[in-house]
């Protein structure tokens, strides 16, 4: 019986060990291929906060601004796990805008560039969901600013691990989009939209806990794919 038990903890210990340097490797890969001097810091911004909600979910009425940062705290876990530094625009239920005065809108993006371009950080992912006129459009798609060639493959990348889901019918192609922070930001930047808050359907999936890790996972996976092509 002693030495049963004593085979076990021997079993344990030796597969601990595996899957801990299985997941070392892993994320030593990942950091050291695009820049063999030091670990990759990846700045995670979850969009909207405080005051500003952002969409609403049709039938429930959720807002965007709080599922985007649970799918950003995902996101901040899958990082981490594989030796990333991680720096959160935002954490909790905020704006960074200041007082609640007119103009709260672009002061809070102004706020947003200066942590992307002021942390060193090495690339962006910011999290936001959609809306559209019609309750149909579903969906989740990858921005980049033209002319930004890593945020191009970025986005490609996190599209296509999007699209391999399954999840949703209507599948997109990574677009370049005219956004603020696309525009501002000077790192290698993508923008997902990971549903649409207009649809009941992407609405019931992105109030899942499930869904959220699955598009988290897809963003983290993607982005790696990236991160390998990038020279
Ligand atoms: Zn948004």
């Amino acid at each position: 019986m002693q030495k049963i038990f004593s085979f076990k903890i021997k079993l344990i210990a030796v597969i601990s060990c595996v899957i801990l340097c299985a997941l070392a490797i892993t994320g030593v890969f990942a950091v050291k291929t695009f820049n063999e001097s030091k670990v990759l810091t990846v700045v995670i911004d979850a969009g909207h906060g405080g005051i500003d909600g952002g969409a609403s979910g049709v039938n429930t009425g959720v807002r965007e601004s709080d599922i985007n940062l649970l799918i950003a705290k995902e996101l901040k876990k899958h990082y981490e796990n594989a030796g990333f530094n991680v720096v959160m625009v935002r954490e909790s239920d905020v704006g960074l805008y200041g007082d609640e005065s007119k103009g709260f809108k672009l002061r809070d993006l102004e706020k947003r560039v200066e942590i992307i371009n002021g942390c060193g950080g090495d690339f962006l992912v910011s999290v936001h969901l959609n809306v559209y006129s019609s309750p149909s459009r579903r969906g989740a798609q990858a921005f980049y600013k033209k002319g930004d060639k890593h945020g191009e493959i970025l986005a490609k990348k996190i599209q296509g691990r999007i699209n391999g889901l399954g999840v949703v019918p209507r599948l997109y192609d990574a677009l370049h989009g005219d956004y603020y922070l696309l525009n501002n930001s000077k790192i290698p930047s993508v923008i997902v939209e990971c549903g649409f808050l207009s649809s009941p359907e992407d609405e019931k999936l992105l109030i899942s806990s499930s869904y959220r890790e699955q598009i988290a996972s897809a963003i983290y996976s993607g982005s790696l794919d990236a991160l390998v092509s990038f020279n």
